[in-house]
C-alpha cells in the first residue's frame, strides 16, 4: 500500500492532474465526502486529507509514504527525516513583508527601530530580518494577519501573497518580497527503500507532469 497526504484545496486541485499522469485518479470528492482516506482507482494507492501543516509530520514519521506541502510549511517544520526529490511548481505564490499603507517600513527599516511583526511564518520572518539585521518582535498568529497592523497589534505582517487583492481590500501594502513559494513531494526516507519501485515511478511520472518554469 501507498499512502499520499494531502491537504484539501489548491493542494488537492493542482495535485491530481500529475496523480492523472501517474495513472492515479482519486475516487471520492473530499469537498463533498467525509470521508479522511480516499480511495483510487489503483486498490494499492490511498489518499489521506490532513491540514496543510500536518503534511511534512505525517511523511516524517510514516503515517505516510509521500504528501505534497508548500515551501513555507517545509522551512517552518525544518523538513528532517523527509527527501525532497522534486518542486511540483503547483500552488504558487511568494512570501512577503507587508504594512498598513500609511507605515513607512523603510524609514522604520532605515532608523533602525524595533518592529512588531505578526505572522504564522516565524521561522522564516525571523531568517529574513535576521538577514536584513533589522530587530523585530514576532508575534505568532494561526489566521488572518492581515487584521494585526489594522488593529495596532503589530506593525507589520509577513504572510503569503498570489494577487494582492487580500491586502488591498485591508489597505495594506506589500514592501518587501521575501521569496517565491510553490508546492514539493516529500517522501518518507523508509519507504523510499522499501517500495522503492513503486514510489520511484510516481515520481517519475510527477516530474515528467510537472508544470513547466
Ligand atoms: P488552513 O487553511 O487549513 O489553515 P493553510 O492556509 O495553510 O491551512 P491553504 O490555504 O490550502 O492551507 O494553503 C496550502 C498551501 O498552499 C500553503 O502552505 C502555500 O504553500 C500555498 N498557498 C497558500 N496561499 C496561496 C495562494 N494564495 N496562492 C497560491 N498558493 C497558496
Ligand atoms: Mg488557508
Amino acid at each position: 500500500m501507498i499512502t499520499l497526504a494531502l491537504s484539501k484545496g489548491r493542494i488537492f486541485e493542482e495535485t491530481l492532474p500529475l496523480l492523472k499522469a501517474a495513472g492515479i485518479e482519486v475516487l471520492e470528492d473530499p469537498e463533498t465526502s467525509r470521508k479522511l482516506i480516499l480511495p483510487t482507482n489503483k486498490p494499492e494507492v490511498r489518499v489521506v486529507l490532513v491540514r496543510a501543516t500536518d503534511v511534512p509530520t505525517y511523511v516524517q514519521y510514516g503515517g505516510a509514504d509521500l504528501g505534497v506541502a508548500g515551501r513555507d510549511v517545509l522551512i517552518e517544520h525544518g523538513g528532517e527525516g523527509l527527501y525532497q526529490p522534486l518542486d511540483l511548481r503547483i500552488a504558487r505564490c511568494r512570501m512577503s513583508v507587508a504594512t498598513r499603507d500609511d507605515f513607512d517600513y523603510a524609514a522604520a527599516v532605515k532608523q533602525g527601530s524595533r518592529i512588531r511583526v505578526a505572522t504564522k511564518y516565524t521561522e522564516i520572518a525571523r531568517q529574513h530580518f535576521a538577514d536584513k539585521g533589522v530587530h523585530v518582535d514576532l508575534i505568532k498568529l494561526y489566521g488572518s494577519m492581515e487584521l494585526a497592523p489594522l488593529t495596532g497589534l503589530a506593525d507589520a505582517i509577513v504572510d503569503l501573497v498570489s494577487t494582492g487583492s487580500t491586502l488591498k481590500a485591508n489597505r495594506l501594502v506589500e514592501v518587501e518580497r521575501i521569496m517565491e513559494i510553490s508546492s514539493r513531494l516529500v517522501v518518507n526516507q523508509a519507504a523510499l527503500k522499501l517500495k522503492r519501485e513503486a514510489l520511484r515511478q510516481m515520481i517519475d511520472a510527477f516530474a515528467s507532469a510537472t508544470p513547466a518554469a
